[in-house]
């Protein structure tokens, strides 16, 4: 255990170092968190609560009797225990500091195997993770943390021959001198929590050819001259299942002389800085083209012809829209948009699965469609043209008894073939994910204030720029990627 023991810990009558437990559990006046260098995002699975997840801290708009009001609301908008259990459930220690509202964050990294030990890993996180620590006062406590009786964080893994931190302890005093930051938890009620943050403070690292088959907890105590006291944990998730997405990239061209500019680094931010935080590989498998306008030369292409001409109309104007209220006529838009667009979908479908060169084959040896479950690949399908102001979309099926379901088509217009978050948020769909703001979603919050990937970057009602990169999953939402009907174990 501990090199440097508190000097009532020494040898037990077994013979193994021991340490004192403090007696009472809330003894610390802090806690400690693993945070993510903001330069790291998306390069590993990091989940954490975010503070505006869980306190009144961001202003969200809401139209109150069509006047517009600003309140400070946390961003989860359902009960804070089922938030809670995100980080909670299967944590080790966590729950120990219940007193404290302590939660874990969560850390995913790929295997370091060779071939022969394990294929589905990587070399990826082989140099391991560098994470933030932030040392919490319990919110509400101004007491100089200078006098505390605690002097050293000690670290510990719950299994070190797979799993390692280092260094293994770091003196208080050090974090402290970081100076302090105070964070406003709820600005009505004045109540308000000091922060001392290090950054990279602690190195998290895979040993070589080792697969984590269970979680791993790393555990932090708080260690004074008698005892020592749990003040916090970062959970590693297991690695020893990972996945894979194959992905058929088409580029359409509906005029003769278009290409499509993606953007030049996509494949590696497929890569490394998307679906990896999942345990899954995304993969470009195959890239094609479309040539629509070739294919429209040939009189027998009626159906591409047809196509073709839809599209240069464009979404059909909604008729006597000057007779309609805003309202209305906004509605009778989006409707005629969203019917523009499944056009799209049908047509572009049915006109790949005859003509392009990589259409999906079933068990029997025939072609199926791209959204037949049995299809593994996700279709991505690259626009040179736009309609009115949308990125991409991804678009399901509506089965016959009514359910829909998510599909492996998407579809991302010119206007925003450069973006990578637009291409790993439309993926993100066709991997079963909702809006973090869907209320159909398993979690609900405001839109436009988050890093997430399946949020917006604007804000509802007030249409407030989100000041993220939309770059993280959240935990519960690497599970429902890894149960997507196209996605498979290495
Ligand atoms: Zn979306």
């Amino acid at each position: 255990m501990a090199n440097n023991l508190p000097t009532s810990g020494g040898r037990a009558s077994n013979g193994k170092d021991y340490t004192v437990e403090c007696t009472i559990s809330d003894v610390a006046p802090f806690t400690v968190h693993f945070r993510q260098p903001k330069d790291m995002a998306g390069r590993y699975g990091f989940d954490y609560p975010r503070d505006a997840d869980r306190y009144p801290i961001e202003e969200v708009t809401k139209k109150l009797s069509k006047k517009m009001v600003y309140t400070r609301e946390k961003l989860y908008k359902d009960s804070i225990a089922k938030f809670n259990n995100i980080y909670l459930q299967s944590a080790k220690l966590s729950k120990q500091l219940k007193s404290k509202d302590y939660l874990p964050a969560w850390l995913v990294i790929f295997p370091d195997t060779t071939t022969a030990k394990y294929k589905g890993g990587s070399d990826m996180h082989s140099h391991g993770i560098q994470l933030d620590l932030e040392l919490q006062q319990l919110i509400g406590n101004t007491s100089s943390l200078s006098a505390s009786k605690f002097k050293t964080l000690r670290f510990e893994s719950s299994a070190p021959e797979k799993l390692t931190i280092s260094p293994k302890t770091i003196p208080i005093a050090k974090i402290l001198a970081k100076g302090r930051t105070v964070t406003t938890v709820n600005d009505t009620k004045g109540k308000t929590r000091n922060d001392y943050i290090s950054k990279r403070a602690v190195l998290i690292r895979g040993v070589k050819n080792e697969l984590l088959k269970e979680h791993v907890s790393i555990a932090v105590y708080a260690v004074s001259n008698s005892c020592e006291a749990l003040v916090g944990e970062l959970m590693v998730h297991k690695n020893n299942i990972t996945y894979k997405a194959d992905l058929v990239f088409v580029d359409v061209t509906s005029s003769s002389g278009q290409n499509i500019k993606k953007s030049n680094d996509f494949q590696n931010y497929l890569k490394l800085k998307s679906f990896n935080q999942a345990l899954i590989r995304a993969e470009p498998v195959a890239e094609t083209k479309l040539d629509l306008n070739k294919l429209s030369k040939n009189k027998n292409n009626k159906r591409v012809l047809k196509f073709l001409l839809n599209i240069k109309a464009g979404v059909p104007k909604v008729p006597n829209a000057s007779k309609l209220t805003s309202e209305q006529r906004e509605k009778a838009e989006s409707a005629a948009r969203s019917k523009f667009m499944n056009m799209i979908k049908e047509e572009l479908s049915a006109i790949f699965i005859n003509h392009g060169d990589q259409a999906p084959i079933g068990l029997t040896g025939r072609k199926i469609k791209l959204n037949d479950p049995y299809n593994l690949r996700t279709f991505i399908f690259y626009l040179d043209f736009n309609i009115s102001r949308i990125n991409g979309f991804a678009p399901g099926d509506k089965l016959s008894s009514g359910k829909f379901r998510w599909g492996n088509i998407v579809i991302i217009f010119a206007q925003a073939a450069t973006n990578n978050d637009t291409l790993v948020h439309e993926i993100g769909h066709s991997l079963t994910l909702r809006h973090v703001f869907d209320s159909k979603a398993p979690y609900t919050f405001h839109q436009g204030f988050s890093d997430k990937v399946m949020d917006y970057t604007w804000q509802a009602i007030s249409k407030r720029a989100n000041s993220n990169k939309r770059m993280s999953f959240t935990r519960y939402q690497w599970y429902k990627m890894q149960k997507d009907t196209s996605i498979y174990r290495i």
